[in-house]
């Protein structure tokens, strides 16, 4: 029997016996941690099962196929693990890993400031030890979800005398504490999915650093790995009864809520031949050449990503697909939302029951632009394309050899 069949038949076997709906939420995330079938690909060490890629996409497909809960959704799973994973030392992990995959606790990622964004190296946030635990002191921005997480990724400085990649410490930051002020931003859209995060005199105890001092840019490099990298993840919930899907739903309206508009960022293009049908203009030769475009390169785009995830299936490195899906994710976006205000012209600026498909439309071309800069913007995605995949001369810096303290930045 090939592995993959075998792989899902244990699976099976183990779910007929441990599932059971009317359990709480907690109780079965438990069991299923437990069991190594929540975090197949993880080392066993850390509950997981220690299968390759391929083997564990098929315990995901089959849990979801069976009807039964899997992990929460979210930066926990989707950054924080991977990130102990590979840079966590054992106290760490043994302390944050369990509850983060029963989804006890939840993370965010403070990483960007009002200086350093595309120039992350460049922050300004300061910890420094005082009387044996870390005090931190600056300003994060952008940070989503920050507003209902229990731990922060935070990236800070530690060492000004150092050149700037050199003095910088990851850590785990605990949110719910004095020194952290949380301030949510309102978007163009309407949503308020991020927030400014103010650090006065935050604390972290003196062991919670993920990686060594001042290696915090390694670090810091493997969580934007996974970022770039994994979709949201969205398990279905319709269809479902009991106790547990009840409250893993309840548990992914919260999560999600600050990701509701994220459908609308990817440009709808889903939408495009309906809202073309509906406003009476499909036969117009504009709007069918702005159609055909942003649905080929929609396609193009998803076979690309598609060969990336079977090279990643197989075990092969990370090839040019990778570098070039998030970038092909910014083109289709805009080329979705031209096409939507070539179809709906002015009528697209129209928000709520107004506006066409309920205001959808003019959601799309509000925050369409946010594609092109989370997690990295287009053109710093271009620079990485042009010198990691091209081979082509590094962009001339003046600022990584001389201490940080030393560099002209834009801090009073
Ligand atoms: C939807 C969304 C979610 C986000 N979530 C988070 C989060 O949870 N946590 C977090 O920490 N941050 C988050 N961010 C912030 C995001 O990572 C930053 O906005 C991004 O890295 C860009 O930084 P910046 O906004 O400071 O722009 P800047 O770095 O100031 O860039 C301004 C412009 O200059 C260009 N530019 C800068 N440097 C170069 C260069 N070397 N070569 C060519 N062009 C250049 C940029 O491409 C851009 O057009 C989020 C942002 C968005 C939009």
């Amino acid at each position: 029997m090939p592995n993959e069949t075998a792989v899902r038949a244990e699976l099976l076997e183990w779910l007929d016996a441990n599932w059971d709906p009317e359990l709480s939420l907690l109780e079965w995330r438990r069991r299923l941690a437990a069991s190594g079938w929540a975090t197949p690909a993880w080392p066993t060490r850390w509950g997981g099962r220690a299968l390759p890629a391929a083997e564990a996409a098929v315990v995901t497909e089959a849990l979801a196929d069976f009807g039964a809960v899997g992990p929460p959704e979210g930066v926990g799973m989707s950054l924080a693990a991977p990130t102990l994973l590979e840079h966590g030392n054992d106290e760490l992990n043994a302390r944050f890993l369990p509850p983060t995959v029963t989804g006890e606790i939840s993370w965010c990622q403070l990483f960007s400031e009002p200086g350093a964004g595309s120039d992350l190296a460049g922050l300004t946030t300061t910890a420094e030890l005082v009387d044996g635990e870390w005090s931190v002191r600056g300003q994060k921005v952008w940070n989503t979800s920050a507003h209902h997480a229990d731990y922060g990724l935070l990236v800070a400085r530690t060492d000004w005398d150092v050149p700037k990649h050199r003095g910088l410490t990851y850590f785990v930051l605990p949110m719910r504490q004095p020194g952290v002020e949380v301030r949510p931003l309102r978007q163009a859209n309407g949503h308020a999915s991020f927030n400014e995060v103010f650090l006065t005199d935050a604390r972290i105890p003196a062991g919670d650093i993920v990686g060594e001092t001042g290696g915090g840019w390694t670090v810091a490099l493997a969580t934007l790995a996974h970022e770039r990298r994994t979709p949201i993840a969205s398990m279905p919930y319709a269809g479902h009864a009991g106790r547990v899907w009840r409250e893993a739903l309840e548990e992914a309206t919260h999560l999600r809520a600050p990701y509701k508009w994220y459908p609308q960022r990817a440009g709808r293009v889903d939408l495009l031949v309906p809202h073309a049908l509906t406003a009476g203009r499909a036969h117009d030769p504009i709007v069918r050449q702005e159609l055909a475009r942003a649905i080929t390169l929609a396609w193009v785009t998803r076979w690309t990503a598609e060969r990336a995830a079977a090279a990643r299936k197989l075990g092969k490195p990370p090839g040019p697909e990778g570098s070039l899906a998030k970038l092909g994710s910014s083109n289709v976006a805009r080329a979705a939302a031209r096409a939507h205000a070539t179809i709906a012209q002015g009528r697209a600026m129209l928000a709520g029951d107004d506006g066409p498909f309920d205001g959808t439309i003019a959601e799309v071309l509000l925050s369409v632009p946010a594609v092109s800069i989370a997690g990295g913007t287009d053109e710093i995605q271009r620079n990485i394309i042009a010198e990691r995949v091209l081979g082509l001369p590094r962009d001339p810096t003046v600022d990584t050899t001389v201490p940080f303290r030393d560099v002209l930045k834009n801090r009073s």
